[in-house]
């Protein structure tokens, strides 16, 4: 059975026109004798408009209950589209997460998906219907409604694709792919053909707002072949899959990322188990902590530094607080003001002086590096965040990104 998972993300589904527009993209795919299985997300921004709802009534609403809300957006979508594919004659059924089994942990508002259920989908599609699945949500072991993280109908898809072994997982959206840098900063940033799940994972750790992480990490683990591509349009949009079968790209590409935030620790007793503590209470309470730098110490003192997402802030601020007071610290500082440029590309390896370059484009236009924090296959400097857009600018000129991607073999 040839299957085809297709995944149309928010603006895809925006009005009922565009649902309507998806309804003719789905049915055209099922003409051609594929086998369909659709993901969708919320129509529009309604997520962000059920989050704001719940902050209304409360500022710390709880979690199961903020996951009960958020389900309904992809409830109303899959519920819609079945009915405009219907409309045009194809035989059409919506599902919701827990209807078709995609099982999940208990970690209300960003569970991890464990197991996925193909039974009910594939009786369906042998009675040559198009299934449509609710994105972003899943049902726990203990019968829990759940929701994956924004952006998680991405990672809906990916795991339905792997679980149903379908052709391709396609990503509808509403730019034509994967950039070299973000199109509404640099005008002149181009559209890659193909990126290695490696660089992808980098480009969304990083800041590529176009895929959510998880979903990538998902393909990656399960040689899913992704392609993100225009929901508007017919041609061809980027391809992601492992790098043996392809050619080499020096840089693929410059991200920005304006949501974190950092926090400093300053005059830290420099001793074995200072830093342990610190991070051990940010990890126990859920936090991810991005970079780290620890400054040589003066005498016996140092500062330890750190960037979280600023959603975690304020926590992560509380918890460092605490942890200074029972290490005789200095204190706390925090700075929400900075943000982060990085630079991806699986040539780096082999390429030196790629920092040295990507450093010296900021010194050029009188960016200061706040902090720097390098893969094999990235390089991240944290800095103030009013110069972010003139500093992707300058490092995607430096590496000549808009000439197009330079290949080496
Ligand atoms: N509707 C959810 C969100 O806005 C999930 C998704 O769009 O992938 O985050
Ligand atoms: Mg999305």
């Amino acid at each position: 059975m040839n299957i085809t998972v297709q995944k149309f993300g928010g603006s895809s589904v925006a009005d009922t026109e565009k649902i309507k527009n998806v309804a003719r993209r789905v049915s055209q795919t099922r003409k051609k004798g594929e086998y369909v299985v659709v993901v969708i997300s919320a129509l529009g921004d309604t997520t962000d408009r059920l989050v704001r709802l719940a902050y209304e009534i409360s500022p710390h609403p709880r979690e199961r209950e903020l996951d009960m809300l958020l389900a309904t957006g992809e409830q109303i979508s899959v519920a819609l589209l079945s009915m405009a594919v219907n409309e045009l004659g194809y035989d059409a059924i919506s599902f919701t997460g827990a209807q078709v089994g995609i099982v999940t942990d208990g970690a209300h508002t960003k569970a991890k998906i464990l197991d996925v259920k193909v039974g009910r989908i594939l009786e369906e599609l042998e009675k040559g219907k198009i299934v449509i699945v609710a994105g972003f949500q899943g049902v726990s072991l203990d019968d829990q409604i759940t929701t994956l993280g924004r952006g998680g109908s991405d990672t809906t898809a990916v795991a339905l694709a792997a679980a149903l072994k379908a052709d391709a997982c396609e990503i509808y959206t509403d730019v034509d792919g994967i950039f070299t840098a973000d199109p509404r900063i640099v005008p002149e940033a181009q559209k890659l053909d193909r990126i290695s799940y490696e660089e992808m994972l980098e480009m969304a750790a990083t800041g590529a707002r176009v895929l959510q992480l998880r979903s990538v990490e998902f393909a990656r683990n399960y040689g899913v072949v992704m392609h993100v591509r225009s929901s508007f349009s017919e041609s061809e949009g980027t391809w992601i899959e492992s790098d043996e079968r392809m050619e080499k790209a020096i840089i693929s590409g410059v991200t920005d990322d304006s949501g974190e935030a950092k926090v400093t620790v300053f005059d830290v007793p420099d001793r074995p188990g200072s830093a342990a503590s610190l991070f051990e209470a940010l990890s126990k309470a859920n936090i991810n902590v991005d970079m780290i730098i620890q400054n040589v110490s003066e005498g016996d003192r140092t500062a330890i530094s750190f960037t979280v997402g600023e959603e975690d802030l304020e926590k992560a601020q509380e918890i460092s607080e605490t942890i200074a007071g029972e290490l005789g610290a200095g204190g706390v500082t925090v700075d929400k003001d900075i943000a982060k440029v990085s630079l991806v590309g699986a040539g780096m390896r082999t390429h030196p002086g790629v920092a040295a370059d990507m450093f010296n484009a900021l010194a050029e236009n009188g960016i200061n590096i706040e902090m720097i924090s390098t893969s094999t296959i990235k390089i991240s400097c944290v800095i103030p965040a009013k110069d972010v857009n003139k500093a992707v600018s300058a490092i995607h000129k430096k590496f000549g990104l808009d000439k197009g991607v330079v290949m080496h073999a």
